[in-house]
């Protein structure tokens, strides 16, 4: 039998704002401290609210804003919620994502309804109390709540959120409530100083705003000297020992260890009434892993569009990162811009790769360059990942130079004689028929979130998972076009991956390569660093198998 939890245990709160930048961490330390309360027994969950006015996070350019995160149940999420995925293990769902556009939206159509009886629909007490509500779905019975809020406090948008935490402490008692605000304390490199007075002034922003913090995290580039830590506590009146320095780490997974052994490990101690040690050894195995310079090396070509922002495929090169890990082998990653690809005439972008990766994508530009990237592939026996895009371009290609399709293309980009890939007009979800046009809503209509998948005996697929049912996560608007199956298959080109109604080709697999695999989902998503997604596992052997 499972631990029962005494009656009327108060939940605790603990709520993550930002000050002088965003985008210094905010995210990984809210992960971070959920970490180490796992690691001292306590249940955690955790929530992103970002003030921003779009519904999802599903139509944001990546290039500005990282990688689109999609949960099991669909929802289109800022990239933050990876990181937690990853950190604290958990699957999430659309109530951890919390957008002011969803919020207000709601509002709005609840006005419409009649259902404010005759009242002025304000931000407050309206929407601070739907951000409210929202919080208090999220925590979900977990022992702590960790409440993240994007950008940082003062910016416009985010008011209303900074005024619902501070109310937050009405509805549920000070005492189970703790703010931890992180600020950026710059180096100026001509006169070789830190300077702590932007930090000082955010902090008494964030006073402004009616809440007094319980704990500064202090971001740094580089280590910094214990007397900044003991200025911005004399300027914020939070003790000494509960602002904590955080210089940029080796690796974020340092973090969790670095905030045990900090003053916030005695702060949320106390907060929790939890003293126990945390065990801490994960997170020391995973820092071990990633410190470990391997003499084995692999190579893989990420064959992308967007090539100087790492945040855009976070998750696939995480996902590479721990299979690596699991292999004791390093991965090198060869940035290979799909676009440039596109007008060489040669391949020496390729040179000294190991493996093949075509990440998930949208939109024209680089199409070419990819569909280029899996004939290299194909032709010259290296392993080949295709993801969402990635496989349908392989298949694209196939269809063009083996099968000798004419006018064979992805209906998203022309209007193709042979649409290998085409628009899923309708498809099952949860025994509900989920429709959609060309003319849909761009945002929150494509096949999302997670879906099951049976698996082909003695294929690669069935020796990847070992198992005959998978459930993976998806996020396209476009499907393979079933027409085109047994022409695919009878050369040898096998969709060894299905919806269990035999109506969704979900993986694809060339049976006369060493490794050449397309999956229509996303599996870098359910990655974990202690427990690699098998396909990126496989992947990775194949492309030291290749290398050597
Ligand atoms: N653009 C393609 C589609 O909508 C692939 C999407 C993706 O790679 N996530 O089907």
């Amino acid at each position: 039998m499972g631990e029962t939890k005494p009656m009327g245990k108060q939940q605790k709160f603990i709520f993550v704002t930002g000050g002088v930048l965003s985008g210094v961490g905010k995210g990984i330390s809210a992960a971070s401290i959920g970490a180490v309360l796992q690691a001292k027994g306590l249940s955690v969950s955790i929530q992103k609210c970002d003030p921003y006015l779009n519904v999802d996070a599903g139509l944001l350019n990546p290039a500005e804003h990282g990688e689109c995160f999609v949960t099991i149940d669909g929802a289109e999420t800022d990239l933050d919620l990876g990181h937690y995925e990853r950190f604290l293990d958990l699957e999430l769902t659309q109530k951890n994502a919390t957008l002011s556009g969803r919020l207000l939206q709601n509002l709005i159509n609840d006005e419409r309804a009649g259902k404010f009886g005759g009242k002025t629909v304000q931000l407050v007490p309206h929407l601070t109390g739907a951000i409210q509500d929202a919080i208090e779905l999220a925590a979900d019975g977990a022992d702590v709540h960790i409440v993240e809020i994007g950008g940082t406090v003062g910016d416009y948008e985010g008011l209303s959120f900074v005024e619902a935490i501070r109310e937050f402490s009405g509805r549920v008692g000070r005492e189970n409530c703790l703010y931890v605000h992180v600020v950026y304390v710059p180096f100026i490199g001509t006169s070789k100083e830190f300077k702590s007075k932007p930090a000082q002034n955010a902090l008494m922003d964030l006073r402004g705003f009616g809440i007094v913090p319980d704990c500064v995290i202090v971001r740094t580039d580089e280590p910094a000297p214990t007397s900044i830590a003991h200025k911005i506590s004399q300027f914020s009146g939070v003790s000494e020992n509960a602002v904590v320095q955080l210089a940029n780490a080796s690796t974020v997974f340092q973090v969790p260890i670095t905030i045990a052994s900090s003053g916030i490990h005695d702060v949320i101690s106390a907060f929790t009434s939890n003293h126990k040690q945390p065990d801490l050894s994960k997170w020391e195995k995973i820092v071990v892993a990633q410190n470990t310079q391997h003499d084995k090396r692999v190579t893989v070509g990420l064959v992308a569009k967007y090539v100087d922002n790492e945040d855009t495929y976070i998750s696939v090169l995480e996902a590479l990162k721990a299979a690596g890990w699991q292999e004791s082998v390093g991965v090198d990653i060869k940035w290979i811009n799909a676009e440039s690809l596109e007008k060489k005439k040669n391949y020496k972008f390729f040179e000294n790769v190991d493996g093949i990766l075509v990440p998930g994508g949208f939109g024209k530009r680089g199409i070419e360059g990819k569909i280029k990237s899996a004939k290299y592939a194909r032709e010259n026996k290296i392993p080949y990942l295709g993801i969402c895009l990635g496989m349908q371009m392989a298949i694209v290609e196939i269809g063009r130079n083996v099968l000798k399709l004419k006018g064979c293309h992805s209906s998203e980009f022309s209007n193709p004689t042979n649409p290998v890939i085409g628009l899923m007009t309708e498809w099952i979800r949860k025994n509900k028929i989920e429709k959609r046009s060309k003319s849909s809503d761009k945002g929150g209509t494509m096949r999302l979130g997670s879906y099951p998948c049976a698996i082909k005996s003695n294929t690669l697929a069935y020796n990847i998972y070992s198992k005959k049912r998978i459930d993976e996560r998806h996020r396209h608007r476009y499907e393979v076009n079933t027409k085109y199956l047994k022409l695919f298959e009878k050369n040898n080109f096998i969709f060894s991956g299905i919806s269990p109604n035999g109506k969704l080709p979900e993986i694809f697999e060339y049976s006369s390569h060493p490794w050449f695999l397309g999956v229509q989902f996303h599996p870098e998503l359910k990655s974990r660093p202690l427990n690699p997604h098998p396909i990126f596992v496989s992947f990775v052997k194949a492309c030291i198998d290749g290398s050597k």
